[in-house]
């Protein structure tokens, strides 16, 4: 053991809300709180912003109706899919959606999902939360929080490339993936326990034509939106399929980006010596974890909870996986009496291990990351906050909170 001395760290910002996690969740929460007024400072590990979607190169969103014909999610949601794709989709499912069609066309045709280029979205969402006056903390590590009365945060301790430093904040979104901040802060938190699975995505040029190899896992709909490269998961057989990552341990997590990078390589030479000019343009630059550790909040929802009412519900969203009845979110989900003033966005969000699976994609969560943002902006008690203020606020942004707004 070493002892780190302690010291004083300088205060380099100050705001109203502070997000951590540059991801889906967090530009999204980014956008509806600096919408709503408030000064937003968001800081991101990384030097660009997606997350898993443009840096992990999952470049699917995933379909955001519920297959019979209905759209499910609204507001931030449907304008972060019309921004990934604003210059052209690699594989595009909006026409029946985003042009006039029958519910009878809708239920039958392609679910409303696309394929986008990272980079362009990357970019993109840069640009618009540039225009928003979101200051954006590049390079910035959240590494510890600093407590004031009440259990609530008041500044969050970064790391960026010159200093150990520390933001103030009235009110943080953790849209960190894995819950870092309200890990420091000392909320309750759950880990997943069965693991990640390997995968290790990338870009190639053969033929003149540009493809994703979601090589390892994936997460395909049954029967739709399948390209060939999808059926061919072989990590999982090369390495007995018992080898699991929590993603949680710098050792282990190091093992499992040199696992991948080492059968990605191989694959890319197999790849080559049956197509000369074949050359991967880009790999995954992050690891590919789905579950790690999330809030345990007000409230965990379950699979189970499938077309229930919830008085709070602060947006719809469908089953990625079937078609077949919404959910509504609610906002007890997103934080935790333990920490009045946190509120959490995305992958680690409230709810069971069977519910993470629905909740962990790109537009669920930009659909938690809009509800966190704009409650962040309007208070910084979450649970004592007026939910229909919040919920009001959700509508007047295009939001549908109920499953009978959609379906009536
Ligand atoms: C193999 C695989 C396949 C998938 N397939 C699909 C699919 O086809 N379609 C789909 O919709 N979804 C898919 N998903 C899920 C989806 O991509 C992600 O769950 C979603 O993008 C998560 O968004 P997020 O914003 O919650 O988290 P993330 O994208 O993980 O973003 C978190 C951000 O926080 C930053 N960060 C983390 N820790 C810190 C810290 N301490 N300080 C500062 N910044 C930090 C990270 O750099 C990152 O930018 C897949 C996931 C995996 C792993």
């Amino acid at each position: 053991m070493i002892r780190e001395k302690e010291k004083d760290l300088r205060v380099i910002l100050d705001c109203d809300v502070l997000i951590c996690g540059g991801g889906i969740a967090g530009v999204a929460a980014a956008i509806a709180a600096a919408r709503e007024g408030a000064k937003v400072v968001l800081t991101e590990r990384e030097y660009a912003l997606g997350g898993l979607a443009t840096l992990g190169l999952i470049t699917i969103y995933l379909p955001m109706c519920d297959g019979l014909g209905h759209q499910a999610e609204y507001g931030l949601v449907e304008e972060l899919l019309r921004l990934s794709i604003k210059h052209g989709a690699e594989k595009d499912c909006t026409k029946l959606f985003f042009e006039p069609h029958s519910e009878a066309e809708r239920r039958v045709g392609p679910r409303l999902s696309a394929q986008f280029n990272p980079e362009f979205f990357a970019l993109e969402m840069e640009k618009l939360l540039l225009e928003l006056g979101v200051d954006i903390q590049y390079g910035t590590l959240v590494c510890g929080t600093v407590m004031k009365a009440g259990g609530k945060v008041d500044a969050v301790i970064v790391e960026n490339k010159a200093e150990r430093c520390a933001i103030r904040c009235k009110s943080v979104v953790d849209a960190t993936g894995d819950s870092y901040v309200a890990q420091y802060a000392g909320a309750p938190q759950a880990l997943y326990r069965s693991g990640n699975g390997l995968a290790s995505w990338y870009y190639y040029l053969t033929g003149g034509q540009l493809s994703l190899r979601m090589y390892g896992l994936s997460d395909v709909m049954p029967g739709e939106n399948q390209s060939s490269d999808s059926q061919d998961n072989d990590i999982d057989n090369v390495i007995a399929g018992s080898r699991r990552y929590h993603g949680l341990d710098g050792a282990e997590l190091s093992r499992m980006v040199s696992d991948g990078h080492q059968y990605m390589l191989r694959d890319m030479l197999e790849h080559r010596e049956s197509a000369p000019d074949f050359v991967p343009v880009t790999m995954s630059t992050i690891p590919l974890l789905r579950m790690t550790r999330r809030l345990v909040g007000a409230y965990e929802m379950d699979d189970g909870e499938l077309g229930a009412a919830m008085s709070d519900s602060v947006g719809t969203f469908c089953d990625w996986r079937k078609r077949g009845p919404m959910y509504e979110l609610p906002f007890r989900c997103l934080y935790s009496p333990a920490v009045p003033n946190l509120v959490v966005a995305g992958r680690n969000i409230s709810v069971t291990d069977a519910m993470w699976d629905i909740t962990r994609v790109i537009p669920v969560c930009a659909v938690s990351g809009q509800a966190a943002g704009t409650a962040a902006a309007m208070g910084d008690d979450f649970p004592a906050l007026d939910v229909s203020r919040l919920q009001a606020r959700l509508t007047a942004a295009g939001v549908r909170l109920h499953c009978g707004d959609i379906l009536k």
